[in-house]
């Protein structure tokens, strides 16, 4: 009864404000106020920024008092921004395993299980949330509810007119622009796109910042030509350094990665005009920049991406060479060991990156399932996707944390939070860190085989794919070493790389699937046209069959790899029998023509195809009665099927892997391919998503090929997998006509 004694008080929240100082002060007394007469560990207050689109926690009561201001997220993240979103309370009490919840280190509200927030609004009017937090086996009553609400009820007047307040008293105060670099330590909430842990000064990638810095800097000293001539041979000498660098570490992407910067380094209209104007007496910083600027005006009128890179490559060497120059000796900093934020990056500035041992990246813009999160989790750079543009406002150096463990971004992280990051460091807590032992074969609790194969995107996943005792190779996108080169590799480099991964899998099955490029997978070298859509355009194996010398060429040194080996073709974004058949003669044709040539090869592999355009789900009978197996795209059959950009973060919540669409959908294909005696394997993403392993088992997936870092997790939930109880489940998720239905049977929480 409690909570109606404190709603009889509540003119006790008018007192309260009227003695407090500031409105700082009355949102403290007040959470101390509620935390006392609720019997509550925590109470805390979230106002929400509308301009910004951020709710910050700006009172606290149990949780850390360095929280204050610094714990911030958007509406559409964590259980506080449900409650705003969805405008009813919120109360769970397991709330630490909720698939909304994501602790913020070092406020300690892992402690508290119970979890209560409840929206304060006025009108149509949000104004932030009031969140309640308990230890274990303390929930929170329907009276705690009703309670909760009436104070919130109160405190939407009074913050209504103490904001009202806040700014008739303080008419200096600058408003932060909306994009504006936030100026207070804080942190964004973003989606990991590759694991891991990165602490260091941020470096931005954008032009239009990195110009402007440079053009705003002060040149007093004259430098000279000799100066200059130095920095630009101390520049090739770096960029020579770092491919050699790339070279070792990659060797199957080895091609020259700094080849446009070094060529840009020897052109002569470029070095050579910048040592023209110097000639003239203009000082070397300056005749630099100008010319850098009528380079980039240049490409300013191209839409296409591989100008853009080229720009990017520009602004690299810039920075670089001016670098150089000022300091004349010792190196110019580079990307080593910085955080890079960055609005878009290229395959190739990730390889640049990973050679000069980045800290990690975050990305202002993108999807989690873009190739670019693929890459990075094949070299491992730690990565968040956060949808924050003001990052990019950040001054280059501010320090920044980047917890890719849970997709969080610290900016200017104090010292309570770097503390208990050194504490997990130490404790080897991070995914990365954490040392896993996995078993070499993977059963279901009551003992049905799952074979768990790599993706393996470069040849660099390779040696965790073999510590983890996958069971083969599922799929290889053979794209990623063809995308991070700057020229096409030659059928001899394709085959020592290819040649590599065969052996390293020592008997094991190794899937190749052949070029996927176009759509968001671009060549820096090759002029794709124009497209309006390039994912539904000249793509993939339209490409291939396109262009045949390429596509032979492939062919052939995936089969001279091969030799002897349990190998596997397929083709992707087969769209029909034709297609496959096609596909498949040019196959046979690259193996007639290595036995006329006396070239040693695998004579005939198995060849398959994905299953990624909903086009072929009705054609299924058909394709199974020819391929020899099946393996499920769900990346692209999801967006396909339901019309939704992989790429896209607008259209997010619209990509829906658990639709009933597509369950229905890999139902048709394992039927088919049981009738006629095929395998299937599921590749896309959906395959490592956790919440979905039990029904794929259930509806008869035996195979699923992921990247190897979720091997032992994947492993770790099989076996307490019961499969008749899964059949059981998959029937019910088949026989459900809603997204809310499945979402329900899964126990999946709604994407707004
Ligand atoms: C897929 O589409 O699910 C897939 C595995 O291919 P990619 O992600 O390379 O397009
Ligand atoms: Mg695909």
């Amino acid at each position: 009864m409690e909570g109606f004694q404190l709603l009889c008080d509540i003119s006790e929240l008018n007192h309260l404000f009227r003695d407090s100082v500031s409105v700082e002060g009355f949102l403290q007394k007040t959470v101390e106020m509620v935390t006392h007469r609720l019997k509550t560990d925590v109470c805390s207050i979230y106002l929400y920024d509308e301009e910004e689109d951020l709710l910050v926690m700006r009172a606290t009561q149990g949780l850390h008092p360095d929280s204050v201001g610094l714990v911030r997220m958007k509406p559409s993240e964590g259980l506080t921004g449900k409650a705003l979103r969805e405008l009813r309370p919120i109360c769970e009490s397991r709330a630490g395993r909720h698939p909304d919840f994501k602790p913020f280190i070092g406020t300690n509200e892992e402690l508290f299980d119970n979890f209560l927030a409840v929206p304060i609004t006025r009108g149509l009017n949000r104004i932030g949330v009031l969140v309640l937090q308990r230890g274990k086996r303390r929930k929170f009553s329907d009276e705690d509810i009703m309670a909760c609400k009436a104070v919130a009820s109160q405190l939407a007047n009074i913050i209504e007119n103490a904001r009202f307040l806040m700014t008739m008293h303080a008419p200096h105060e600058e408003k932060a622009r909306p994009d504006a670099a936030p100026a207070e330590p804080g942190m964004i909430r973003g989606k990991t796109a590759c694991a891991g842990f990165g602490l260091g000064p941020c470096r931005i990638l954008n032009r239009e910042h990195t110009l402007a810095t440079l053009s705003r800097r002060d040149y007093p000293q004259a430098y000279s030509l000799a100066d200059f001539d130095r920095a630009v041979r101390t520049t090739q000498q770096q960029l020579e350094d770092l491919q050699k660098r790339v070279e070792e570490k990659l060797s199957d992407a080895a091609s020259l990665i700094f080849a446009s910067h070094l060529l840009i380094l020897k052109d002569h209209a470029f070095v050579g005009e910048m040592r023209k104007r110097i000639e003239k007496g203009i000082n070397p910083p300056l005749a630099i920049l100008e010319i850098t600027r009528q380079y980039l005006d240049i490409f300013d009128r191209s839409e296409s991406p591989y100008i853009r890179e080229k720009v990017q490559d520009v602004e690299d060497l810039i920075v670089r060479l001016i670098d150089n120059l000022l300091q004349k000796a010792g190196p110019t900093e580079g990307l080593g060991h910085r955080v890079v934020i960055a609005r878009e990056l290229f395959p190739s500035d990730l390889l640049r990156m990973s050679s000069e041992e980045v800290a990690g990246a975050v990305l202002v813009a993108g999807g989690v399932t873009s190739h670019l999160s693929i890459l990075a989790r094949s070299l491992q750079i730690p990565m968040v996707i956060a949808q924050s543009p003001e990052l990019l406002k950040l001054a280059d150096g501010t320090p920044v944390l980047l917890d890719a463990d849970i997709g969080n971004v610290y900016v200017r992280p104090n010292e309570t939070i770097l503390h208990s990051f050194r504490n997990r460091i130490q404790a080897g807590t991070t995914l990365k860190d954490r040392k896993v032992k996995v078993k070499p074969e993977t059963t279901t609790r009551d003992g049905v085989r799952i074979r768990l194969m790599a993706n393996i995107n470069l040849l660099s996943d390779v040696s965790l794919a073999q510590s983890l005792q996958c069971d083969g190779v599922g799929l290889y996108r053979t794209e990623f070493p063809f995308i991070v080169r700057s020229d096409f590799p030659s059928e001899e480099e394709q085959y020592w790389a290819y040649r590599r991964l065969v052996e390293s899998m020592g008997g094991k099955p190794v899937t190749f699937r052949t070029l996927d490029i176009g759509g968001d997978k671009v060549l820096s070298y090759y002029p794709f046209p124009q497209e309006q859509n390039p994912s539904m355009g000249m793509r993939s194996i339209r490409f291939s069959l396109d262009n045949r010398p390429i596509f032979l060429q492939q062919l052939r040194a995936i089969l001279r790899a091969g030799a002897g080996a349990d190998l596997r073709v397929m083709f992707p974004m087969i769209a029909s029998l034709d297609d496959f058949c096609q596909a498949r003669q040019l196959l046979r044709q690259a193996a007639d023509q290595l036995k006329a040539e006396q070239i040693q090869h695998h004579a005939w592999p198995k060849v398959g195809m994905m299953v990624e355009l909903p086009g072929v789900i009705p054609m299924i009978e058909s394709l199974a009665a020819e391929v020899d197996f099946f393996s499920i795209g769900t990346n692209d059959l999801i967006q396909f099927m339901l019309g939704v950009d992989r790429t896209n973060e607008k259209v997010e919540s619209y990509y829906i892997p658990h639709h009933p669409a597509l369950f229905r959908s890999i139902r048709d294909v394992l039927v088919a391919a049981e009738r006629h005696g095929r395998e299937v394997s599921i590749c896309g993403d959906m395959a490592h998503e956790m919440a979905y392993l039990t029904v794929l088992v259930g509806m008869g997936v035996r195979t699923l090929s992921v990247e190897p870092l979720f091997i032992p997790q994947i492993q770790q939930i099989l076996s307490t997998v019961d499969s008749a109880r899964a059949r059981t489940l998959s029937e019910k998720v088949l026989g459900a006509g809603s997204v809310g239905e499945i979402e329900r049977l899964l126990g999946i929480e709604h994407k707004a």
